[in-house]
């Protein structure tokens, strides 16, 4: 396996005025590999959405690197701070809003072509239909405004428009929680479709365990701007370690009647607290039913408990489960 972006010890601070600081993104260390779909989970609030937008540069880091194909993308300038923005793109939770409305569909997808000069003429054209085929749209689609698609079709034009620069590695920010849950699936297998064609990289945002379990390898789960685990997609679902993941896991509904009668929902206690103010020592303490005095005082390292699953907690594999 070979990395492709490795995310190291980035943090992403903004300050609120009063002196105070929000650490949005704290310590962040993660590897995703070529070919890879890593899930991004956590909150509102928890950083993940503040990670994926410094992770691809649209925010400059407080302290940290990210190396993509081994280079700092921090450090690139000019002609290579372009070829960057190839090779890194984002695609949006809300497709609407991250599409300008007066562009047809075309213009809006040729745009990408034209940044990086890419194609001109009949050769724009057709590549433009070329990839509203390739996610499930056609050559009449390109003259239409985004105001006359449905959600899902303007997700597909969002992906269209970040494939037309060809890159190596997507976040995709929580692209189907505004969608239909009927119309879910289709962007999901979409996306995994693409995936393999392509030998895209994928870091996928959701704020539910269950909107990355099909489409992960791996899976981080975020709180208050800190990883708490890290694990394979079904070594976390089988087997997770970090009393928040155990909670977000137990709020899934599972489709069969009995299995969901016997099993015990682990309600989280209380709100999630100010990220900027969080609690000493653990920040998940508050809220954590195994919470002992060491939890205030000290912070969990993240440690690898077997097999590269990673879990910061004091008390990890004796609690819970
Ligand atoms: Fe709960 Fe303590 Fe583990 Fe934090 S370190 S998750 S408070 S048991
Ligand atoms: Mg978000």
């Amino acid at each position: 396996k070979q990395p492709l972006v490795e995310v190291k010890g980035l943090k992403k601070f903004f300050e609120v005025g009063h002196g105070q600081v929000l650490k949005a993104v704290n310590n962040l260390n993660l590897t995703i590999h070529k070919g890879e779909t890593v899930g991004l989970v956590g909150e509102s609030g928890c950083g993940k959405s503040t990670a994926g937008r410094t992770i691809i540069r649209l925010y400059e880091p407080t302290a940290g690197q990210v190396l993509f194909n081994g280079r700092n993308i921090y450090d690139l300038k000019g002609k290579e701070l372009l070829q960057l923005r190839r090779g890194m793109q984002m695609i949006f939770q809300d497709p609407y809003a991250s599409l300008n409305p007066r562009m047809t569909v075309g213009d809006i997808i040729g745009e990408a072509l034209d940044i990086h000069g890419l194609a001109k003429g009949k050769a724009r054209q057709e590549r433009i239909i070329e990839l509203l085929r390739l996610v499930g749209l056609n050559a009449e689609h390109a003259n239409r405004f985004p105001h006359e698609f449905s959600g899902g079709q303007r997700q597909r034009v969002g992906i269209a428009r970040a494939l037309a620069v060809e890159p190596q590695f997507i976040i995709c920010d929580e692209p189907i929680s505004a969608l239909d849950v009927s119309i879910q699936a289709q962007v999901v297998n979409l996306l995994k479709d693409l995936q393999e064609k392509m030998g895209l990289t994928y870091l996928f945002i959701a704020h539910d365990l269950a909107m990355v379990k099909y489409i992960s390898d791996r899976v981080a789960v975020m709180y208050l701007g800190k990883m708490v685990e890290l694990a394979e997609s079904f070594e976390l679902y089988d087997r997770p370690l970090h009393p928040y993941t155990q909670a977000l896991l137990s709020a899934i509904p599972i489709p069969d009647p009995e299995v969901e009668a016997s099993r015990q929902r682990i309600i989280l206690q209380g709100d999630v607290p100010s990220p900027i103010n969080p609690p000493s020592g653990c920040h998940f303490r508050t809220r954590c039913r195994y919470a002992k005095p060491i939890c205030a005082e000290q912070e969990p390292e993240l440690r690898d408990m077997g097999g590269g699953h990673m879990v910061a907690c004091h008390f990890a594999g004796e609690v819970g489960r």
